[in-house]
């Protein structure tokens, strides 16, 4: 069995999944081995039949858990979840896919050391855009099963682009279990996974699912979460959680959560750098980097003088465009606070004149956190100026503060 070392807990219910094991047909075996060639690690297929798990996804958006992500919501996107042949009439399989995304080596602990200065980016987003990566290898997977079917065949695929529950499907379609920290986690590979599906209108044999439980007694990841966003259900509050607040939210971060935000730049990895099953199993990625951190690059206070159109080219075909520019430099703005280092004065002084009213809010409360003279000036100067009601609110708690 896939036994980490040294991982405190007992596992229960420990079986063999050996997901690499293929069922099926010569032809499941040919599209199964074609998926690897494409890059997907995990391959594994499923019924279109409702996910079992439906009513907590329900609950966890009646709750409020789903944030301002408004489109989960939608009475469509209810219903498509529950039948994915709304999506495509015909679908009568869903092949499950991962793709490894995994730094290489896997990043060690302890999780908040990071150089003095430079803010992290999540691992995903240091590479290419996975909605830009992946869908050629899916529309190239969907024309090979066309081609071992011997006829064209009814498909549609998703890479966390459509309402359906991925990580239960994931998880039916034997790939691995849902932790603690909600991660689909695959015991001989981690959880450093993007998944994608293809729904497709053929019948093919169908793999077990997954169904025993590898975390055990273990609570790393509730435990180091900075916000305590991971809920005992084995959801995720997105309110409080670092990838929602830096990525997908769009206005002020609320005040108490930004010391906790540390010094990530765009998305979290901490509830996956924790898990024991990473620290043993992560699978690197096949992909390359597109950041660098380290000499070339530098992630702090060089970033807040960024014209709209040096950000378009930075991050051309990354993932960090989905924050658009005002969001990234709200977030390097934070990690400048936290960090709280004398010298990203002066480009957090500059961007106290940035078009943005989310820039300069921001900048002013790191400028509070970080005080000190020239930074009470700086303040102090724009408080003379500052127009926008939000902006001066921040300005004022951050005077108030020294
Ligand atoms: Fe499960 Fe979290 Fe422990 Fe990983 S860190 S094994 S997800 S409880």
């Amino acid at each position: 069995p896939a036994t980490p070392p040294n991982l405190g807990f007992t596992l229960r219910n420990l079986r063999d999944p050996n997901i690499f094991m293929d069922t099926g047909d010569q032809r499941t075996q040919n599209i199964k081995n074609e998926a690897r060639r494409l890059g997907f690690s995990l391959v594994g297929l499923t019924s279109s039949e409702a996910p079992a798990h439906l009513d907590v996804f329900a609950s966890w958006l009646d709750a409020g858990h789903h944030a301002e992500m408004a489109w989960m919501s939608t009475n469509r996107a209810r219903e498509c979840r529950a039948n994915p042949q709304l999506i495509l009439p015909e679908c009568k399989t869903i092949l499950v896919l991962g793709f490894a995304y995994a730094p290489s080596p896997p990043t060690p602990l302890p999780v908040r050391e990071g150089r003095r200065g430079e803010g992290k980016i999540a691992s995903y987003a240091q590479r290419q855009d996975y909605h830009d990566v992946l869908p050629p290898r899916l529309s190239a997977l969907a024309e090979y099963i066309e081609a071992q079917c011997g006829h064209s065949i009814p498909h549609r695929w998703y890479t966390d682009t459509g309402p359906i529950l991925e990580r239960e499907l994931a998880q039916r379609a034997g790939l691995g279990w849902i932790g603690k920290n909600s991660n689909l986690i695959t015991p001989k590979a981690g959880s450093y996974f993007l998944l994608a599906e293809i729904l497709l209108g053929v019948e093919l044999p169908l793999d077990a699912p997954f169904i025993s439980d590898h975390c055990g007694s273990c609570t790393r990841c509730v435990d180091a979460c900075p916000t305590a966003c991971i809920l005992p259900n084995r959801t995720i509050d997105a309110n409080r959680c670092i990838s929602y607040l830096t990525i997908e939210h769009n206005g002020f971060i609320p005040l108490e959560l930004r010391p906790k935000l540390g010094d990530w730049i765009f998305g979290c990895d901490i509830c996956q750098q924790v898990c024991p099953w990473n620290q043993k199993f992560a699978t690197p990625a096949l992909y390359p980097h597109r950041l660098q951190s380290g000499q070339d690059q530098e992630w702090g206070a060089t970033e807040l003088i960024l014209s709209p159109q040096e950000f378009n080219q930075k991050f051309e075909g990354t993932p960090i465009r989905r924050a658009k520019r005002r969001g990234y430099l709200r977030n390097v703005a934070i990690t400048l606070g936290n960090l709280g280092n004398s010298q990203a004065v002066p480009g957090l002084t500059h961007a106290l004149h940035d078009d943005e009213p989310l820039v300069r809010g921001h900048a002013a409360w790191a400028l509070g956190q970080i005080g000190g003279e020239v930074a009470i000036a700086a303040l102090s100067e724009a408080a003379q100026r500052e127009n926008h009601p939000d902006v001066r609110g921040e300005i004022q708690s951050a005077l108030a503060a020294q």
